[in-house]
Order: C-alpha cells, then structure tokens, then sequence
C-alpha cells in the first residue's frame, strides 16, 4: 500500500495497520432538515413583514393618489400625484434596507448552524468508516459562509427591489389611464400574493445548496475524489436522480458516472442523469456518499487525484506514523504489533479505571480537587 497525503487516506491506513478489517459502508448522510425548516420560516416572516409595510404605506393612500390623478386628468399635468408615489416608495425603501441587514445576520447564523450539521455528518461517516474523527483548519469554509449569507442578503435585496418596482409601475399605469383605486389595490395585492412562498423555497434550496457543497469541499479536502449517489429514498425524487442512485461519480466532472469502480466513465446523458453533483439541483435532498475504498487503493487509480499541499492534520498524521515506526523498529517488533501492542495497553488502563472505587464527593473536595 502507498502511502497517501491526505489526511483521510492516512488515517485510513493507520486503521487498516492496526487491524484488517473490511470497510464498513458509510452511513446516510443525514440532510439538516430542520435547520432548512426554520430558516425557511424565518425567510418567509421577514417577507410577510415587507409586504405588510407595503399594505400599510400604499394602500390608505391609494384613495387621494387618485383623486389627485383624476384632477389632473384632462388639465395641465402639474405630475404632482407621481411625487407622492415616490416618497411613498422611499420610505419602504429604508425598511427594506433595514430588513436586508436582519436577512443577513439570519444567514450568517444558519451557514454556521448548516456547517455544524454537516460537520457532524461528516465526522460520523469517517469514525463509521475510517474509525477515527478528523479535525482540520478548513481553509475554503469562510470564505463559502460568507458567500452564503451575502447571495442571501443579495436575493432578498432584490426580491423586495423588484416587487417596489412592479408596484411602481402598477400605480402609474393605473392611475395615468383613470383607472379606480380598488382597481389598483388589487393589482398590488395579487402582485404581492405569491413572494412569500416563493421566499421560503428560496431559503430551503440555499440551504440545501450550501449543504451539498459544504460535503464537496470537505470530501475533497480529505482528498475523497469520489463519491456514490444516493437518492433520500423517498416519492418525489425526480428521476433525473433516481437514475444516478447507487452511481459512483467524481468530484471533478459532473456528467459521468462509472458501474465497473472507476474503471471507465461514461456519459449521465445516456442514462438520463442529472449533470450535477448533490444538493445544487432546486431542493435536492439528494447525498454524496463518500467512495473511502479509493484511499485504500493506489493514489494513481483514482481519477482526479490532485496534488494537494499537506494540510497541518496529514502532517501531524505522516509524523506520527514515522515516529511510530521509528519506535517499533528501535524495539524489534513490527509497526502492526506495536499498534496492537499499544491498544491492549489502553484497554489495560481502561478497565484498571472502571475497576478504582469511585472517589467520594466529600473526600475529592478534601484533596482539593473540584
Ligand atoms: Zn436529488
């Protein structure tokens, strides 16, 4: 077995030096559905919010706008009414600004809350599969929080931007072609009627999206350069991603899949696959099963395989296996008897633990410690 840079692939080895055992299958990679729900709702209440300012700034004035519209309509257009609508318009306008900064600080917390979530999934599927727990710098996560929170922010920016706009010109069309007030309050509402909906899949699918490449960056990073497609198993899968369920794909090219392990790739075009990797199709819940077998293979099999730099975790993992080895050699013993050697120690401490009486409150708090 070569021995890999990264990190996974290290500790994967050291595992497999420690005891032969056949790779156990990487557990469902939960999606952070909850975490998507209430964003989604909170997505959702600040849209509310917007369009009840809207209701509450427009419509009460809608009566005298056309009144003053109607005055003028056939006299000397003095575009009085046109003025009114415009300040109107500003004053939503600061609420809106006001409200993108709140839709901001929610991004921010839910990129870190999504990052936590799949942080954990991912640790899960390393100790179920690998069988330790990685801890590394993560250099690329800030940067992908920080695009998180500020497309977010951008959207919401946008969306409120754009409903101002249609409403502008509903009022001016309106009331320009003396048409009555109720008229146009109706136009304004039924222009309204579908933003929030359309807010909470907004939210739910930037959650999903971040999630997916949250488990790219991290996969890759390990230096995991493939993955198998796993559908959420459930009815509204679309089949463009049933098709791919059970697939063995790569992280750098999304329109191919292998059925021989890596051997040959072909196109997801013939089978009808989605061309994208899981969780960036509109509501995904699609997942990346990590493809670990890789790391146990030959570097040059895998596809892909970039030269990385090392990261502080593989090098603190490469140095500690040649210490170990420089060790079981001083000894005479070989690297897998000396990790052996070692692991009975620990389960010798482990149960002479369990075997000490416990130290009573009373007496701890007399030797000082607390
Ligand atoms: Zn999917």
């Amino acid at each position: 077995m070569a021995l890999a840079t990264s990190p996974v692939a290290l500790a994967f080895q050291t595992q497999q030096v420690v005891r032969r055992r056949r790779l156990r299958r990487p557990p469902v990679w939960l999606h952070p559905r909850q975490i998507e729900r209430s964003y989604a709702r909170a997505f959702q209440l600040k849209t509310e919010e917007f369009i009840r300012q809207v209701k509450e700034v427009l419509l009460p004035a809608l009566p005298a706008i056309s009144a003053e519209a109607d005055s003028e309509l056939g006299l000397t257009r003095t575009d009085a009414w046109p003025d009114r609508v415009d300040k109107l318009l500003t004053t939503l306008r600061i609420g809106a600004a006001a409200r993108a900064t709140d839709v901001k600080a929610l991004a921010i917390d839910v990129g870190q809350k999504t990052s936590r979530w799949n942080n954990k999934e991912w640790q899960k599927t390393l100790r179920k599969t690998v069988g330790v727990g990685l801890l590394s710098s993560e250099p690329g996560l800030s940067a992908r929080l920080g695009l998180f929170a500020t497309t977010d922010e951008k959207w919401f920016i946008g969306m409120q931007e754009a409903e101002l706009n249609k409403l502008n010109g509903i009022i001016e069309r309106g009331f320009s072609t003396g048409a009555r007030h109720e008229t146009v309050a109706k136009e304004i509402e039924a222009s309204l009627g579908k933003t929030p909906q359309r807010a909470r899949l907004t939210a739910r699918d930037q959650v999903s999206k971040l999630n997916g490449r949250l488990t790219q960056m991290r996969q890759e990073d390990a230096g995991v350069s493939m993955y198998v497609w796993r559908d959420s198993d459930d009815t509204r899968v679309r089949t463009s991603h049933a098709a791919m369920d059970g697939k063995l794909c790569r992280w750098d090219d999304a329109s191919v899949y292998s059925d021989d392990g890596g051997k040959t790739w072909k196109a997801r075009s013939g089978i009808g696959g989605v061309e994208l990797h899981p969780g960036q199709d509109i509501l995904c819940r699609c997942f990346a099963e990590p493809y670990i077998q890789e790391l146990a293979e030959e570097p040059a099999s895998a596809p892909g395989r970039r030269e990385r730099p090392q990261s502080d975790f593989a090098r603190t993992q490469a140095k500690m296996l040649e210490e170990d080895s420089a060790k079981a050699r001083a000894r005479g013993i070989s690297l897998k008897e000396f990790y052996r050697r070692q692991q009975a120690a620990r389960r010798r401490a482990r149960s002479a633990k369990r075997r000490r009486p416990a130290v009573s409150f009373e007496s701890a708090i007399g030797e000082g410690s607390y």
